[in-house]
């Protein structure tokens, strides 16, 4: 008899009826995927096991690897592979080069000359925009999320830190569509990890969300009531993460080891570095690690760290996470005692004096029963399901504030704010100008972001004009202007002369976001993208095929591969079954597996024969010839 499927009153809807969605983590360091299943949120795995995926895209002539394995590449690759791209989203040539001196440390690529505003990495692939990086690691997680499924998907949630501007938002949407996602909503990730711990539907009161990642720091302030998830401030430092651990402890190593940092190679120099990250995660399950580092052929240096020496070296760094904590519940004009929760969340948070600290600070257990890596995946999952009609109870409101203020220019340079940071949204507000010259039938508007009061001190979002209403006196025309911010956070802006009715509106492509036609262009360049569908189920196929190949070599080698294989053929065909296994797990081109595959076709393509020949005869033991004729 088959199993039935039972599910609780309103938990889940008829099979025919549900719809699939996915939540993505993009994350500076890793990203997830994420759904719910017969009521169950998780992160999904890729075949191999791993749920997170390194947001590291390697580039090269003829494939795309995107993950663990553009990770291990980016040491001899550095300028084709290409890390914390999320730094770059919405962030236009003009913005780097201001910021590059900061950004060359972690962004060891060269950016491309170009016409564009947007700014693009040179890549043997060609000029790489983030937009690009960003839909190639999507497309990644999206493939992932429909071979879990094994359906189409109807949409996802994708989140992003709840500080993202304007800019950085589109940018985010952009990637998406270019990744052939539909997306249902942006979502802020503090919100969505209070979704995942269900404190949407709990107790109502204030919580903080702790986010301590690779690179980055965020801190969130949260109010929920009746029903509504609404940011009452956030705060940060966006250069301040488990990347900063890991320097003070290759300092530590060196220190130890009394080598000056100056004469190593930035390639011994990455080794320490990764030896410093491998021990700070070691020390969340030990007491001490034993460290151990080749400098050359008669230098190496072995030593031990304890947990205790480690929180003595990243102290002053959780005592700067907690200045932005102090600042933020400023910010939000909250007191530590009213805050009902503290949620952990990013990797650096597993670290146990990030917990004691925070704990300490807040004067209350963190909560870090869901995987803080995991967290925030899970939180757009949920929200992603109740989207597309899959919650029954399916009112899940959520709010979010806007980051950063809203306004536009008047005379002389100044900024008006139309809507101030951290009102709810979506929301729209209104307010009336007037002309400054007798006569004039045309208005210049000039959105702008940011909270100073100087225009040039903003962010300028966009410009339009609003031509063709009845000249007045100065003065006398009253010009409406509405900004209204939808629940993803973008904004769309519309100027009406109330007299005339004349309008003028403006989408907000912020000025630093890719035109329509450059989307258009890398739609086009895109090829899986023209053909996604019919990509994706190819390369589907080409993995499956891949899995077969696999297995039946495997078999064959545990069967006879002891007695029917040299060691040189053995070593000969490992290598390319481990070439191929890699590309099962990441290649994104069906091309890349056809070619693995291949090779270790041809590699073995004696030893099968062998085989054959041996199968043969062994079936053939005891007949006679002539009955094989027949
Ligand atoms: P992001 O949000 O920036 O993508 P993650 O939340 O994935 O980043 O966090 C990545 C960081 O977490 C890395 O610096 C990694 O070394 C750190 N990390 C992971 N596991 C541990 C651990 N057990 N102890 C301390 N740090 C950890
Ligand atoms: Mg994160």
């Amino acid at each position: 008899m088959a199993l039935l499927q039972i599910s609780e009153p309103g938990q889940s809807t008829k099979p025919h009826e549900h719809k699939f969605a996915i939540g993505i983590d993009l994350g500076t360091t890793n990203s997830l995927v994420a759904s719910v299943r017969s009521g169950q949120p998780d992160t999904l795995p890729n075949s191999s096991g791993e749920h997170l995926l390194p947001s590291v895209v390697q580039y090269t002539p003829d494939a795309i690897v995107v993950g663990a394995v553009a990770k291990k590449n980016q040491i001899e690759d550095p300028h084709n592979t290409i890390s914390s791209i999320k730094r770059l989203m919405g962030r236009g040539a003009d913005d780097l080069i201001s910021q590059f001196e900061s950004l060359s440390e972690v962004l060891p690529f060269e950016f491309a000359v170009t016409d564009s505003a947007v700014a693009k990495i040179k890549t043997v692939a060609g000029d790489k925009a983030a937009v690009e990086v960003s839909a190639d690691i999507l497309k990644v997680l999206k493939l992932r999320g429909e071979q879990s499924l094994g359906d189409k998907l109807e949409g996802a949630v994708i989140t992003v830190p709840a500080y993202f501007d304007d800019a950085q938002r589109q940018a985010t949407k952009d990637a998406a569509t270019l990744a052939g996602l539909n997306v249902l909503r942006l979502l802020n990730e503090p919100t969505a990890a209070a979704v995942a711990y269900g404190l949407d539907t709990g107790a109502e009161g204030i919580v903080a969300v702790y986010d301590l990642g690779g690179g980055t720091f965020d801190i969130s302030i949260m109010q929920l009531k009746k029903g509504v998830f609404e940011v009452l401030s956030t705060g940060g430092d966006s250069a301040l993460g488990g990347d900063d651990f890991d320097h003070a402890i290759a300092e530590w190593i060196l220190k130890q080891a009394n080598i000056n940092s100056r004469n190593l190679t930035a390639s011994l120099l990455r080794l320490v570095l990764s030896e410093a990250c491998k021990a700070k995660e070691a020390l969340s399950k030990l007491e001490q690690v034993e460290i151990n580092i080749q400098f050359a052929n008669d230098n190496s240096w072995t030593g031990l760290l304890s947990r205790d020496e480690l929180s003595s070296l990243i102290d002053p760094l959780i005592k700067k996470s907690l200045m932005s904590c102090r600042r933020a519940l400023r910010d939000a004009g909250v007191e530590k005692n009213q805050i009902l929760d503290v949620v952990m969340v990013g990797g650096s948070t597993r670290a146990l004096r990030v917990r004691e600290q925070v704990g300490q600070f807040f004067e209350t257990d963190p909560r870090v029963d869901i995987d803080p890596d995991r967290v925030v995946a899970i939180g757009a999952a949920i929200q992603a399901n109740a989207l597309v009609g899959n919650d029954s109870d399916g009112n899940l409101l959520l709010m979010d504030v806007l980051p950063l203020s809203l306004g536009i220019e008047t005379m002389g340079g100044l900024a008006e704010k139309i809507i101030s940071r951290n009102t709810p949204i979506p929301v729209s507000r209104a307010q009336e100008f007037t002309t400054y010259k007798d006569g004039q039938t045309a208005m210049a508007v000039h959105v702008v972001q940011g909270e100073r009061e100087l225009v040039d001190d903003c962010r300028s979002l966009a410009k339009f004009e609003l031509r063709g209403f009845p000249s007045h006196v100065a003065g006398a025309a009253r010009i409406r202007v509405t900004f209204q911010v939808d629940a993803d956070g973008l904004l769309s802006v519309t100027a009406k002369e109330e007299v005339s009715g004349v309008v003028a509106s403006v989408e907000v492509k912020p000025s630093y976001g890719l035109q329509d036609s450059e989307i258009e262009e890398m739609l086009k360049a895109s090829m899986a993208f023209a053909g996604e569908d019919k990509d994706a189920r190819s390369l589907r196929e080409q993995q499956v095929e891949a899995d077969r190949v696999l297995e039946a070599i495997d078999s064959a080698v545990a069967d006879d591969g002891d007695e029917m294989l040299s060691q040189d053929e053995r070593e000969t065909i490992q290598a390319a079954r481990s070439e191929l296994m890699i590309a099962r797990h990441n290649a994104v081109e069906t091309q890349q597996l056809k070619e693995a595959m291949a090779k270790l076709e041809k590699a073995s393509a004696e030893y099968v024969a062998r085989r054959m020949n041996a199968s043969v005869q062994k079936s053939m033991a005891g007949h006679q010839v002539e009955e094989f004729n027949k």
